[in-house]
């Protein structure tokens, strides 16, 4: 065994360099020269892992390392841990997102047992920390090779927080932060490399609320009006719409509140629900049907509703063209080899997950076809994309068969296993955005595939005008 690992790591390895152009070679370079500190950044963010709009330590700290490389930066007034970071003049500006908010409950150590920092306390479950150190250092990056050679455009750097339910991207569009990039760069932590193929789903969520009239439920059943009655009936109409819905769709909702005591009818009932389609026209129109379950419900019990939508994100609109450039990208950044002991490690933390199939702790180390299965998951970059040509791969941060928002992959993102990953990412995205800053056909190109892919659609997104940066979130 150790024998073939040994002869596959070397085949690989000559694979790699042979892959790699003189250009190329001196991008890497200069990512493997930056990334002690981005590297320690990663550690740093994920020590202090901090929620959705309250990520103020993380965004400061990749706003200070990319001052000091020389970026020029700005932030949102409505939006204290967003921020912009921009190095370079004129066009094309290529933009790289990069996210560092945290999970709740996910507080852990960096053991490959469960064992939390401070039990309860939030964790980088979907490996943030990585995410947002990794943009970082290839823009750093990028700038280096730009100043070298000359280069015209611009490369900038997205600070985009909340991105687990509070869709701070969406809040950046509406500030006009995407209105003169003209590509989009992005990627997360997953347990392979590939190039996306995924529309991934576009997704509403919503606090269903009904108020009704109390009563005494046995002295003046009568007299009341039961929230939970409409609540009910809603969550009944939905089940039985589930059949005439396109079966992509997917509708999942809780209660999260049912009334006081048994004796007294309810006066007020919440349900939490999520619906979800990859394409969000098409979800626009399932709404307005789940939006009339909820209306009949509330009719039928004589009570008042009120749909709070607190969330929302668009699909991805995919784009061949960076598609293309990312999986050719990735396979010049070469994937992701471990040493013995964090093979060991590996092996540790996947005996937690319990018995499941695995894929081989060595697919790390290879470049994927660009995949195109239906994610079932949902992220504001979709949302970008609507605007900009957007392209997005994934990164083996995680070792192969991890879920992110897990402990376990909590436990990952602070180790060198994740570290290994970040490097991949930030080798793919200096390498693409170089390739974008060289070509104005290719970024001409990006461009024409987006307008084919919109076909003169325009972006809507399903979160209300007035919701505000803070007041989104499950
Ligand atoms: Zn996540
Ligand atoms: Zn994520």
């Amino acid at each position: 065994m150790t024998y073939h690992r040994a002869t596959l790591g070397l085949a690989l390895a000559a694979v790699f360099a042979a892959a790699q152009t003189a250009p190329q070679k001196a991008a890497i370079e200069s990512v493997e020269r930056h990334a002690p500190r981005f590297k320690q950044l990663s550690r740093r963010i994920w020590e202090n892992p901090e929620l959705g709009w309250q990520e103020k330590q993380s965004s400061a700290l990749l706003r200070a390392e990319l001052e000091k490389a020389g970026f020029r930066t700005r932030g949102f007034d409505s939006m204290p841990t967003a921020f912009i970071a921009e190095w370079g003049e004129g066009r094309p500006v290529i933009g790289i997102l990069g996210e560092y908010d945290a999970l709740p409950g996910l507080s852990q150590e960096d053991v490959p047992e469960r064992k939390p920092r401070v039990a309860g306390a939030p964790g980088h479950g979907c490996g943030h920390n990585l995410l947002g150190a990794a943009s970082a250092l290839a823009a750093v990056a990028v700038k280096e090779r730009m100043q070298e050679l000359g280069l015209k455009g611009a490369i900038r750097f997205y600070g985009t927080p909340a991105e687990e339910g509070g869709g701070g991207k969406i809040f950046l569009i509406r500030a006009g932060a995407f209105r003169d990039a003209d590509v989009v760069l992005a990627w997360h932590p997953g347990d392979f490399n590939a190039a996306d193929d995924n529309t991934y789903l576009a997704n509403i969520s919503a606090r269903v609320r009904f108020r009704g009239t109390p009563a005494h439920a046995a002295g003046a059943p009568e007299a009341g009006r039961s929230a939970l009655d409409a609540l009910e009936l809603t969550a009944h109409a939905i089940n039985l719409l589930r059949e005439h819905v396109p079966q992509e769709t997917r509708m999942h909702y809780i209660v999260t509140s049912g009334g006081a005591a048994a004796n007294i009818v309810p006066e007020s009932a919440e349900m939490s629900l999520i619906v979800r389609h990859p394409d969000l026209d098409e979800l626009s129109r399932i709404w307005e049907r789940v939006k009339k379950c909820a209306e009949a419900g509330a009719l039928a019990a004589e009570t008042k509703l009120e749909i709070e939508v607190t969330s929302a994100y668009a699909n991805f609109v995919l784009n061949p063209v960076l598609r293309d450039l990312l999986d050719r990208s990735l396979r010049a950044a070469g994937g992701v080899r471990y040493t013995d002991e964090e093979r060991a490690f590996i092996e540790k933390i996947r005996a937690t997950l319990g018995a499941r199939p695995m894929p081989p702790i060595e697919s790390a180390a290879s470049v994927l076809p660009p995949k195109t299965s239906l994610s079932s998951v949902s992220t504001d970059a979709g949302d970008v994309s609507w605007v900009v040509p957007v392209g997005h791969f994934m990164a083996a941060a995680m070792p192969p068969g991890m879920p992110l928002h897990t402990w376990q992959s909590t436990a990952c993102a602070g180790t060198e296993l994740g570290r290994k990953g970040m490097m991949v990412a930030a080798r793919t995205l200096a390498l693409a955005s170089l390739e974008l800053l060289n070509s104005p056909d290719l970024v001409k190109q990006a461009r024409e595939a987006f307008e084919r892919a919109m076909q003169g659609r325009a972006y809507h997104s399903l979160l209300p005008e007035d919701r505000r940066p803070g007041q989104t979130g499950h």
